[in-house]
């Protein structure tokens, strides 16, 4: 493994786990030494200075990295990656969460050792240490040599190890919404605690952040902010922040509070309209973590503008972020690229589909949870393997099964067949598929509606009773198929995506002040989904 022709016994590759002692590797002489090495430059100043020159050097070592191994893989792994100090032979690098370390030091050892070989001159060895709340430096450490022996890629986060995180949510959790500085937040989910979700490959990564956001939201020093979680429909986004939110609440008394973009915009748009949107802005300031979900549905310029603000200023406050979309930010059509930037600079992470064990692991643990009301209800293995199986898109699906089996049950009292289990399934699979639409149904359509032909809408024809079709087309290839600008301009005629951008934001807009264009763009809707 120890490819590209470097001496191997000086890519010795180790790592401390701070603060989480590993008692199954040994404590090696060469890092107590580092550690007293550094302990001479104690004080605060100077150890800010080094890691100061560190990180410079350390920028010069991400770009390196980047061009490396490519954007995806760089954001997936190494954002969250800083660089606390070197001594001429070792570079101290730091991560926010154990699990990140061990995925780091398992795939990307010799990458990441030949990449700071090129910035820190002289150096042999990386460690690589997970960065304590609330902590200046690591405290008790030990170390283990990667290399040799290898740190399991699928070794648990240190939440995982240390203590269950939360309880099921008893009565005094069952208020069932967030509030701070009077505002109501979206609803949460009982059920939705780190408790009840399973963890996999797919999620690991985001579970091990979203555990760490909820143990450190008020720690001086956060272990990454914002966090960003993206998936595809299904996948557990929002389970994790109520699940953040919950056990927030339950361990503190922070302020949190959980919206859903478009009820972040629902209260701008009221605020607005009472002319109360210094208030809103202000409401935000006590508010000690803010946890969004769907930020894909956040629309409009001036609901964005705010957002961006409100987003801004909680940061630059030190106060936790966390998010939830469809969209990675790179892709976030509304925003602008400041504040994509922005959202990328903590912590971003993809829950990928779930594979086959963990749908499994997912049914058994709804089951349970039916049978701790009703002890009786019974599902045979061949079904839950049988859904397991089928069910390959989503959560959703998977939590669907287990309630229509236990309707079935409830009803008839006898052991569910694999013959139920398949109709059960047929049901869930068309029922949840939306049908697909097409950008060449959406040419069919408006320009049915509109009485304009299709070559028309294609054409440069600047006229307006083409313009407006034309632009109500994009709005909708934008809401209803999964197309890029780019894309939808080119089945427009091939335009340039800024002016499908423009043509979304005007017709977002006006959608927005005349109920009657809303109506209108409904009616449309209506008959895509026919
Ligand atoms: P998203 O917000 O990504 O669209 P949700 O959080 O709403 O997805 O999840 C959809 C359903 O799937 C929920 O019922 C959720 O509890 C369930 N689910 C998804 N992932 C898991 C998991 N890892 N463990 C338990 N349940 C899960
Ligand atoms: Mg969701």
């Amino acid at each position: 493994m120890l490819s590209h022709g470097l001496d191997a016994a000086r890519l010795q590759f180790a790592a401390i786990s701070g603060g989480e002692v590993d008692m199954s590797h040994s404590v090696e002489g060469h890092l107590s030494s580092q550690v007293d090495g550094r302990s001479g430059k104690s004080d605060a100043a100077a150890k800010s200075n080094e890691r100061k020159a560190c990180n410079e050097r350390g920028e010069k070592v991400r770009a390196i990295l980047k061009a490396r191994l490519g954007e995806d893989i760089y954001s997936s792994w190494f954002n969250a990656l800083e660089f606390e100090s070197f001594d001429g032979r070792l570079v101290v690098a730091t991560v926010p969460v154990k699990f990140l370390k061990s995925w780091i030091q398992s795939h990307y050892a010799d990458d990441l050792l030949e990449c700071c070989a090129a910035e820190f001159e002289g150096a042999e060895r990386i460690e690589i240490v997970v960065r304590q709340p609330g902590m200046s430096k690591p405290a008790s450490q030990a170390s283990q040599a990667v290399g040799q022996s290898g740190a399991s890629a699928a070794e648990l986060p240190s939440s995982e190890q240390r203590r269950p995180l939360s309880r099921p949510a008893g009565p005094a959790f069952l208020t069932g919404r967030t509030h701070a500085s009077g505002f109501e937040g979206s609803p949460l989910d009982p059920r939705y605690t780190f408790d009840t979700f399973v963890v996999g490959p797919a999620n690991r990564m985001a579970h091990a952040a979203a555990t760490q956001v909820a143990e450190t939201v008020l720690a001086d020093d956060r272990a990454f902010n914002p966090l960003y979680l993206h998936s595809n429909v299904g996948l557990g986004k929002t389970h994790l922040q109520h699940a953040i939110a919950w056990e927030v609440k339950r361990q503190s008394k922070a302020q949190v509070l959980y919206l859903t973009a478009e009820r972040f915009r629902y209260q701008f748009v009221e605020a607005i309209k009472s002319q109360d949107a210094l208030a809103f802005k202000d409401k935000f300031r006590a508010i000690d973590i803010l946890l969004i979900d769907d930020l894909e549905f956040m629309r409009g310029e001036k609901t964005e503008q705010e957002f961006e603000h409100i987003v801004n200023s909680l940061l630059d406050g030190g106060k936790q972020v966390v998010v939830a979309s469809a969209r990675p930010p790179a892709q976030l059509d509304g925003l602008n690229d400041r504040m994509r930037s922005r959202l990328q600079r903590g912590l971003v992470t993809e829950i990928s589909s779930l594979d086959p064990a963990l749908r499994l692991k997912i049914l058994e643990k709804r089951a349970q949870e039916k049978r701790a009301t009703d002890p009786s209800f019974e599902i045979p293995n061949a079904v839950v393997e049988l859904l397991a199986d089928k069910l390959t898109e989503s959560g959703r699906e998977l939590e669907g099964a287990i309630n229509r089996l236990y309707l079935t049950w409830q009803l008839m009292h006898a052991p569910v067949t694999l013959d139920i289990a398949e109709t059960i399934i047929r049901d869930l699979v068309q029922g949840i598929e939306p049908r697909r639409i097409k950008i060449e149904d959406i040419l069919r359509i408006v320009s049915r509606h509109y009485a304009v032909s299709k070559q028309d809408i294609l054409s440069q024809r600047r006229h307006r009773s083409v313009v407006r079709p034309r632009q109500i087309g994009m709005y909708l290839a934008k809401h209803l198929t999964s197309r890029s600008l780019p894309e939808i301009g080119r089945r427009f005629g091939d335009r340039d995506h800024t002016t499908v951008l423009h043509a979304i934001r005007k017709i977002d807009k006006e959608v927005g002040e005349n109920p009657r264009l809303k109506e209108e763009i409904e009616e449309l809707k209506r008959q895509l989904h026919r």
